[in-house]
């Protein structure tokens, strides 16, 4: 198995060492193990939104992350499991420089781009759920699909992360979104990323794989690469569901996968992860 996103203690709200992940995934059978921090917030949007310093590592700690996730490729290498220096992304314009910015310091493996922020609200914080009453759903997943999109063409990152995470409290439209995926793995094809496919979802409130069954049969369509991530925020959830998202890959018209390593893609045939 293979999982390319997952969360230590360093981003504040997720717990375990780069180390301890490293052991979770030797014992659960993942043997390639993306660790994927969050990129450090740029301190403009911390002034602007004080509670973001609780959804990513200090700018001060950058450096030390990347050392402990290389430590960790040390231990991985003698217990069986290849470790990538990863990175999650909040790839909203405004960001943009600053990240491109701190990409370049070090030698990731494989960039995940993320849309965590519509405006101020971050809207996958559960404490700020009640903001979902100010929208309009139609208005807001066309406002949330077309931030992803911009991500994806940002040149940033290697894969979309949990390219529908508007749904994640359930918020879905009343009308059809089909006009929404289309267009979104259209987008995602040209612009020569990959996707997650991020099994997060199945442990919150939606119950569901991001993305939807229905748009990783678009994003298969388009072409769009796939990868596969448990976004766990603790060792224990490491590679968790792993098997479910196999099996959403095989239902979507998937025959392989893609791994990072110094941002270079490698297909493998999912019969082998
Ligand atoms: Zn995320
Ligand atoms: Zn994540």
């Amino acid at each position: 198995m293979i999982d390319l996103h997952v969360h230590t203690w360093r981003c504040r709200h997720a717990e375990g060492t780069a180390d301890q992940y490293v052991r979770a995934a030797a014992s659960c059978g993942v043997r390639t193990l993306g660790i994927t921090d969050h990129l450090p917030l740029p301190p403009t949007l911390l002034d602007r939104i004080p509670s973001a310093r609780e959804y990513a590592m200090p700018l001060g700690e950058l450096g030390e992350y990347v050392e402990e996730v290389g430590r960790a490729g040390d231990l991985g290498n003698q217990i069986g499991v290849e470790v990538l220096l990863g990175i999650e992304i909040d790839a909203v314009p405004e960001l943009y420089a600053h990240a491109s910015e701190l990409l370049s310091r070090h030698p990731f493996d494989v960039v995940l781009g993320s849309v965590h922020f519509i405006d101020d609200w971050a809207f996958d914080d559960p404490e700020l759920i009640g903001r979902y009453e100010d929208w309009n759903l139609e208005d807001l997943w066309e406002r949330y699909f077309g931030e992803m999109i911009d991500a994806a063409r940002s040149g940033l990152a290697d894969v979309v992360a949990h390219a529908d995470l508007v749904k994640k409290f359930h918020s879905h439209p009343t009308g059809a979104v089909g006009h929404l995926y289309a267009f979104a793995a259209d987008s995602l094809a040209e612009a020569g990323v990959a996707v997650e496919v991020n099994t997060a979802g199945l442990r919150k409130p939606c119950g569901e794989i991001y993305p939807a069954p229905a748009f990783l049969r678009e994003l298969n369509r388009a072409g769009v690469p796939a990868t596969v991530g448990s976004d766990a925020h603790a060792p224990g959830d490491v590679g968790a569901a792993g098997r479910q998202a196999v099996q959403a890959l095989e239902d979507a018209g998937y025959q392989s996968v893609v791994i990072y390593r110094k941002r270079v893609a490698e297909e493998v045939a999912l019969s082998d992860i």
